[in-house]
């Protein structure tokens, strides 16, 4: 053995194992899950690259639990991939994933909640729920020097060089003491049967064998009368070796014969989540290209959904030879959230990621498992909208996406989309809206904003309250995007209440009040150039509105330009933006309207006329909820009109 060193865990490690023990206490049996998977996919990797590679080609390969009662030790073993020292410390001691720390975070406050661990994958970390101590002991296949990990969980770790003969990884979990009265069941993972049970139950369909020495009593024919008389230490042993699990791949098996749990065991071995999935697709496709698939829609969303490097991707088989994992060329970007494999005969065992950008026949899977999907969802939707719902609460943000990604599928995507929106409490389909639309609307109208709360009382909706026309309230981050792919809905167009102009009289409306706006248009013209002059450096023109009932005025952006979510939109992906001026609207039946006219009209150059102008200016931004320029200046220039509102 060599020099030991010392490594301090990453502080986020740490803070998660404490989590991992805390939350996960009550399920503890899931570490042999997350450990044997892990081998597992150590093992398909071995294989994969055996295909090429002879020096680390290895035909027999397996996972083996070899308990040990006296010591109170479990270890599991594998001849997989292995690791080298530097992978050792990149993928047990540091979590590389992004958004760690706002996760951990949001953990914290949410305590109480296990599930949401889920959402993480905890893997490796899950053996200190039931271990006090951990041994790493791995060498990579190809290579010399193996290396042994140790650690207690308490902050640090220890790895040393040693000696090991075959490659592949070792994990000793020293068990941790009974706390209480009761074991706990920590006793438990050291027993053959309750091993057995345990692979039984969520480790059946590994590919690979997962052995165990076991204790059978050899029984002489004279030994048979007084069987039971025997004490324990009388009887004769041998020691046989055992596969526990079936080794069937699941996917491969007839529909009929799958049990619910069995795939939603299978699921959670593949995914590292805790909680069933919402939804289980499996099917065979037959014709050019034959594949089997099996898909998973999650019931949580992960914590990793919306940032770039999340996993995301199918794992990909040909014959039931592991391929790759997260293959992201084989599912839409928009359906990140869906879990799962493909496992065909008719693509090239040596097909890699570079090869797999131009394949054919991935595009032609994944164009049908994009359909699969959809059409799994438009079911739900239309048989259990409550389900539907909270699959929309979890995903929705990502399916909508979809609606500028992915044209082909536009239609029935149109369909999947809800929205919150004027006149209905619960979320709305656009279906529905259409359904409500009085006979003279003759657009869906909605409106961009931050939140529900600030669209819900915009100035600019008063001419539509007004009328009996719902607006939708498109308040996600992701909707500015999705609607470039939402123009229209069955035949009828989609229209910004914040952008452009509104034209919401008929046309002897339009007549009547011909006369009012010529007079107003007349009255007001001059003083609105002026106002435009003193708010110039964010103001593109100030103009007469057609939509204000109660408000003085409100802010829209120009036809073709961008609200200020698109703006936000653009900074958050770094995209540095030209300064994009919007329109003041004023109301001319307004009396702070009509009173800036008079005084406007007395005299030009009277200094209030600036102030009014930058007040009416914050006013409209704060109605938005948008941050004003000069907040302490604003409260002072009220202050002034409070006292001089009293003389
Ligand atoms: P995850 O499996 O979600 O990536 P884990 O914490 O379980 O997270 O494991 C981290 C990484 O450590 C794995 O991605 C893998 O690279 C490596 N690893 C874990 N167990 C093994 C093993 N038995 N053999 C080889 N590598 C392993």
């Amino acid at each position: 053995m060599g020099q030991t060193k010392k490594v301090e865990f990453q502080a986020e490690v740490k803070q998660l194992m404490d989590i991992v023990i805390h939350s996960l206490y009550s399920q503890k049996e899931i570490f042999l899950r997350e450990l044997i998977s892990n081998a597992s996919d150590a093992l398909d990797k071995r294989r994969f690259l055996g295909i090429t590679d002879e020096a680390v080609r290895e035909e027999d390969l397996f996972i083996k639990l070899i308990p040990n009662e006296k010591e109170r030790t479990l270890t599991i073993k594998d001849n997989g991939i292995g690791m080298t020292e530097e992978e050792v410390m990149d993928n047990i001691g540091t979590i590389a994933k992004s958004g760690t720390k706002a996760f951990l975070a949001n953990m914290k406050e949410n305590a109480d909640k296990p599930e949401l661990i889920g959402q993480f994958g905890v893997g490796f970390y899950s053996s200190f729920i039931v271990a006090d101590k951990v041994s790493l002991k791995t060498k990579k296949a190809g290579t010399d020097n193996a290396i042994l990990w140790e650690s207690s969980g308490d902050g640090s770790y220890s790895l040393t060089d040693t000696d090991k003969e075959e490659a592949g990884t070792e994990i000793t979990l020293h068990l941790r003491e009974a706390d209480g009265e009761d074991e706990h069941n920590m006793d438990d993972y050291v027993k053959e049967y309750q091993l057995r049970s345990l692979v039984k139950k969520y480790s059946d369909f590994v590919t690979y064998p997962i052995k165990m020495d076991v204790k059978e009593e050899v029984k002489s024919e004279d030994d048979k009368e007084d069987d039971k008389e025997k004490k324990d230490e009388e009887k004769a042993y041998i020691t046989k070796e055992e596969t526990l699990n079936s080794m069937k791949a699941l996917w491969t098996r007839p529909k009929s014969e799958i049990k619910e749990e069995e795939y939603n065991e299978f699921y959670k071995q593949i995914s590292h989540d805790f909680t069933d999935p919402m939804d289980t697709i499996h099917f065979s496709a037959e014709g050019t290209i034959e594949y089997q698939s099996l898909l998973y829609i999650p019931s949580k969303r992960p914590f990793d959904l919306m940032y770039r490097d999340g996993k995301r991707g199918l794992s990909l088989y040909v014959k039931q030879v592991f391929i790759m994992a997260d293959c992201e060329k084989i599912m839409p970007e928009y359906l990140r959230f869906v879990k799962g494999l493909v496992d065909s005969a008719d693509l090239s065992l040596n097909v890699s990621r570079e090869l797999l950008q131009e394949d054919r026949q991935i595009t032609v899977i994944k164009k049908r498992l994009t359909k699969k999907v959809l059409d799994t969802l438009s079911s739900l939707k239309k048989n259990d909208k409550e389900k539907y719902l909270k699959f929309w609460a979890e995903f929705g943000e990502v399916l909508k996406e979809g609606l500028a990604m992915d044209q082909a599928n536009a239609e029935e995507l149109k369909d999947l989309m809800f929205f919150h929106s004027s006149a209905a409490a619960e979320l709305t389909s656009l279906e529905d809206y259409v359904t409500r639309m009085p006979e003279d609307q003759k657009e869906i109208y909605y409106i961009t904003g931050d939140s529900v709360s600030a669209v819900e009382n915009s100035p600019l909706l008063e001419a539509f309250k007004e009328k009996g026309y719902e607006v939708l309230y498109l308040v996600d981050n992701v909707d500015e995007f999705m609607l470039q792919g939402l123009q229209n809905y069955k035949e009828k167009n989609l229209k910004s209440v914040n952008k452009g102009d509104v034209d919401l009289k008929s046309d002897d409306e339009k007549k009547a009040d011909e006369a009012k706006e010529k007079e107003n248009k007349d009255k007001y013209s001059s003083m609105l150039e002026s106002m435009q002059k003193i708010l110039d450096e964010d103001i593109k023109e100030v103009r007469l509105s057609n939509r204000l009932k109660s408000s003085a005025v409100c802010l829209v952006s120009d036809e073709n330009g961008m609200t200020p979510q698109m703006e936000q939109m653009f900074a958050s992906m770094g995209q540095e933006m030209p300064k994009n001026k919007r329109i003041l609207e004023v109301n001319p039946e307004h009396a702070v309207i009509e009173l800036l006219g008079g005084i406007f009209s007395a005299n030009k150059e009277d200094v209030r006329i600036k102030d009014f102008s930058t007040l009416l200016h914050n006013q409209a931004l704060l109605a938005e909820g948008l941050p004003i320029a000069n907040p302490v200046e604003f409260a002072q220039k009220i202050s002034e009109l409070m006292v001089t509102a009293n003389k």
